[in-house]
């Protein structure tokens, strides 16, 4: 049925691998080719670990895909010709498609403030994190949102001898519930890392940041960690984007502008409940990327796919290695009073995490 069906995926992240992984399970005789300008499958929330110098997992694309005879292409794409249907790639063939999944993900944005290009550390991906050297004196984590949050602690832990300063216009956690706040507060300030809320960061420069107030924080290694930006791909390729130029998706994921193209993960914006936008997680993409190949498969098939349900769970914190925080979330992501905490709840962030790898890997 789904016979000569070309489905190109682009991006073999969680969202494009886990929408991979479905169409090959379910659409044996339709050609499925992942693109990714990366060899290798590394876990994107492990990539604090590698920044506080731990090894992280990486799997082989190629080998991994191509047992389940999905096709892999290792390039980067440059274009998107929507007219003619056909991805254009830097290191290879431009590849015809007849259904496109788009899933590039995202990156640091370090254009936000002065100076964060030019000094500032990032950890969104492996690239950047592989540059990071912290053995230079003390490190200023800029963000106290999660990935802040889960980096100060790994660097408490794993490096006591770095003076670790977490800075962030809001407390840490501030989106979570009072108990789970103060819960981070305490975890961080027991793992020897100064808290600053309060503080916005207004400038990066070689030996620190200035913040808002006029004040200077010294620092050896200065890493920012907060706000995303997305490839500007669909953007240039004339795919209807929001302003940050992710691609804007129906209540199928399917491109607004154009149907033959779903979009999952970080680079879609994607209704939930209450008509909130699903924030940029792993937790988002997995479940996207499965729902964009069902979709996918369902209309090639001659049947309507039932729009998207989503409903978050949890939300699922590293505190180090042998500490953890688990907030249990109302659907629509606000926090509820439960939460789980201590070495149990970093047994559980760590059987999740493996879980969403073992979850991406066709
Ligand atoms: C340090 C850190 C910790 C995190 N921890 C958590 C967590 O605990 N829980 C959680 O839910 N989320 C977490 N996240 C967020 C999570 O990692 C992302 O939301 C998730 O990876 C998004 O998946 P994705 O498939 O949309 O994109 P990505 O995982 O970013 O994958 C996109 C892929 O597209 C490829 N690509 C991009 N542009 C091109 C191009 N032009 N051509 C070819 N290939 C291209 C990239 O190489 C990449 O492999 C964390 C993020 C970071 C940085």
């Amino acid at each position: 049925m789904t016979g000569q069906h070309r489905i190109v995926v682009l991006g073999a992240g969680y969202a494009g691998l886990a929408a991979a992984r479905r169409l090959a399970g379910a659409a044996r005789d339709a050609q499925i080719t992942v693109v990714d300008a990366r060899a290798t499958f590394v876990e994107r929330v492990r990539l604090h670990q590698q920044a506080a110098g731990q090894r992280i997992p990486a799997w082989d694309l190629r080998e991994m895909l191509e047992r389940k005879r999905i096709r892999f292409v290792c390039a980067r794409a440059t274009e998107i010709d929507t007219v003619g249907r056909r991805v254009v790639l830097d290191a290879a063939p431009a590849l015809d498609y007849d259904i496109l999944v788009y899933a590039l993900g995202s990156l640091a944005d370090p254009e936000r403030v002065p100076g964060v290009a030019e000094h500032a550390y990032t950890v969104a991906t492996p690239e950047d994190t592989r540059r990071l050297t912290l053995s230079r004196g003390p490190v200023a984590v800029v963000g106290a949102g999660a990935t802040g949050i889960e980096l100060a602690a790994e660097l408490g832990e794993s490096r006591p001898d770095l003076p670790v300063v977490l800075l962030g216009s809001e407390e840490p956690g501030a989106w979570l519930s009072p108990r789970a706040r103060a819960y981070i507060r305490r975890t961080l300030e027991r793992l020897g890392v100064e808290i600053r809320s309060d503080a916005k960061v207004i400038e990066v420069t070689s030996d620190g940041v200035r913040l808002a107030d006029g004040s200077l924080v010294a620092a050896a290694a200065t890493v920012w960690t907060t706000g995303f930006r997305v490839p500007d791909l669909a953007m240039r390729s004339g795919l209807a984007v929001d302003a940050a130029g992710r691609v804007r998706t129906d209540a199928t994921l399917r491109s607004v502008s154009h149907p033959e193209i779903y979009a999952a993960g970080d680079a879609a914006v994607i209704a939930g409940p209450g008509d909130r936008e699903l924030r940029m997680a792993c937790a988002t993409a997995l479940p996207t990327g499965k729902y964009a190949a069902d979709a996918a498969l369902a209309r090639i098939r001659g049947v309507e796919p039932r729009p998207l349900r989503f409903r978050y769970v949890v939300q699922c914190l590293s505190l180090g290695r042998r500490d953890g925080l688990i907030q249990v979330l109302r659907g629509d992501d606000s926090p509820r009073r439960t939460v789980l905490t201590g070495r149990a709840a970093a047994s559980v962030k760590e059987w999740i995490v493996r879980g969403a790898a073992r979850a991406a890997r066709p």
